[in-house]
């Protein structure tokens, strides 16, 4: 069978503007793609919403039956399907394979089976209404329409979460890729298609930024958007126009304290694989790092040595640790702040610049020292392999420094001892802090990923992240029938006697104040009521 960018080509016709899919590793143009227009963004969410009743009108069992059958599917086209996304994006094969696809099969797993259990209608404790024959239970429904706005740096994972989980739930969804990984957002919509999804029920609309922005103002009921802090804002002011909700899933400044007891070379490995691995650009790599001064210079040494053992080249070597950056603009951002680091009097100990020998956007995994929080690579997202590294005298210092920033996505903590690690982890302002991990959590179906502060709203991903992608629906039954409730209409002054009787009684925590509000309650059964 012809791969998905021949077949994409064979399909453009010359007249449709179009963005092309280039292999930045060597520059190649993989495939012209035509952009949707906000007409075709609004067409398509239309078909979204026609899907969305006879969808959600399916059991969970049926649904997790066609996610299941898609998991399938990947793991009988693996190798075609890690192709696009390393072909896309530059990062290496071997990074495709655990890094994008195989959290997404784990997912598919997980909530195919977990949805349901956590979607079941829940009872709520009603307390003394329930003696009055009160309950009240909530029914998680289906949003509608989902609109998913992703990122290239993960192009398969990160929409592949959401849709799984927003089709899981019963919504049906529109997916906007990046206009750097189109390729795979084509990818993932023909997955669910071979999966026997129902047509409508999965739409991608390929295109740049006008297409985010116009799906944006298409109408759908919620928006999951991955990107940029800056872009992030503009879906924010787009969605409040319309009241769409929203989950901003942003970027992060994500520090790294290594503890005078941490496992030196552990740390070190976790340091180097934690800021180059995706070539650094992942919005939880470690983008900072925090040494206690007295392992310093052994730390930083290992961190050196590690580095330069890295091999860096083309994504289909399957011995390459790092591979090219996904796009020029990224790069240009790396080689400011490293160059405005080093004007400064940082010192740069391994890399610094643009590979020479490599074609391709290609950064060398850098390591800096003699920087501080007034230079932009401490304080701006780097989304390329640079490690800074600054060192800290007391733990309440590597705090203050790891706080202060406007962004709170990830943080690591590198300790023996774990009390420690918890006791620093509870004073950092982070959506997710990892003790001895860093970087990794988001392939991990079961915990919830987001951020605080600048780092985004709401999140994906686990029971929490289901949460987003349904409304509830609070049911509360009456059994006793016959009767008319003491606070409706025909107020009188016994009635205000009654109520004083029973204000504080009725409303105490105390169960043996509660039952002493009973008698004059029956007495409230007698009074006249309309
Ligand atoms: P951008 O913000 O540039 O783009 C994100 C998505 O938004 C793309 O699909 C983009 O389309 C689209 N878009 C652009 N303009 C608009 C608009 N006006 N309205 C709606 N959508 C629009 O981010 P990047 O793609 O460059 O991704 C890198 C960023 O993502 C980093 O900041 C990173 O930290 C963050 N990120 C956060 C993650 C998290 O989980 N918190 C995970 C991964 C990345 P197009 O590409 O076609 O312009």
């Amino acid at each position: 069978m012809k791969r998905i960018d021949e077949r994409v080509n064979e399909r453009r016709t010359v007249a449709q503007k179009t963005i092309s899919s280039v292999n930045p590793a060597t520059g190649e143009t993989l495939a012209e793609i035509p952009i949707s227009s906000p007409q075709e963004v609004r067409r398509t969410v239309a078909r979204a919403r026609a899907a969305f009743g006879p969808w959600a009108a399916r059991s969970f069992r049926e649904r997790g039956g066609i996610v299941l059958r898609a998991r399938q599917y990947i793991i009988d086209h693996l190798d075609e399907i890690v192709s696009v996304i390393y072909r896309e994006t530059g990062k290496p094969k071997t990074e495709a394979l655990a890094a994008d696809v195989m959290p997404v099969l784990d997912l598919m797993t997980y909530y195919a089976r977990m949805t349901e259990k956590w979607l079941r209608p829940e009872r709520i404790h009603l307390g003394k209404y329930a003696l009055m024959g009160r309950s009240s239970y909530v029914a998680y429904k289906p949003l509608g329409v989902i609109g998913i706005i992703s990122p290239w740096n993960f192009p398969f994972t990160i929409p592949m979460g959401e849709i799984v989980m927003a089709l899981m739930a019963g919504n049906t969804v529109v997916l906007k890729p990046s206009e750097y990984t189109p390729l795979t957002g084509l990818a993932i919509g023909e997955i669910f298609t071979r999966a026997g999804l129902p047509e409508g029920a999965l739409n991608v609309v390929p295109g740049d930024g006008t297409t985010g922005a116009a799906l944006c103002e298409a109408g759908v009921n919620k928006i999951l958007f991955t990107g940029s802090v800056a872009t992030g804002r503009q879906v924010m002011m787009a969605a409040a126009r319309h009241l769409t909700p929203v989950v901003l899933e942003l970027g992060g400044k994500d520090p790294m304290i290594v503890c005078r007891d941490a496992d030196i070379d552990v740390a070190a490995s976790a340091a180097v694989w934690g800021a180059f691995s995706n070539a650094g650009q992942i919005c939880a790599s470690v983008e900072r790092c925090y040494v206690d001064e007295a392992i310093a210079e052994e730390f930083i040494a290992r961190v050196v040595e590690k580095t330069r053992q890295l091999s860096q080249g083309t994504p289909e070597r399957l011995d390459t640790d790092i591979g090219a950056l996904t796009n020029e603009r990224q790069l240009r951002i790396v080689e400011e702040q490293v160059r405005e680091a080093v004007a400064r009097g940082a010192t740069v100990l391994c890399g610094g610049r643009r590979h020479r020998q490599l074609n391709g956007l290609y950064f060398q995994p850098t390591v800096l020292i003699g920087v501080d929080h007034t230079f932009s690579i401490m304080r701006e997202e780097t989304f390329g392999p640079v490690l800074p590294i600054m060192t800290f005298k007391t733990e309440e210092e590597a705090i203050r420094l790891a706080n202060d920033t406007p962004y709170g996505l990830t943080a690591s903590v590198w300790t023996r001892d774990i009390r420690r690690g918890k006791k620093l982890a509870a004073q950092l302002e982070a959506g997710t802090v990892m003790i001895n991990e860093c970087a990794y959590t988001h392939a991990l179906p079961q915990t919830p990923w987001g951020g605080v502060k600048q780092s985004g709203i709401g999140r994906t991903h686990s029971r929490w992240g289901l949460n987003e992608l349904v409304t509830i629906e609070h049911i509360h039954v009456n059994r006793w029938t016959g009767v008319k409730d003491f606070w409706w209409f025909g107020y009188s002054q016994q009635l205000y006697h009654l109520l004083v009787e029973i204000a504080g009684k009725l409303t105490s925590p105390s169960w043996l104040d509660k039952l002493k509000a009973l008698p004059a309650l029956l007495r409230g059964r007698r009074l006249k009521k309309y």
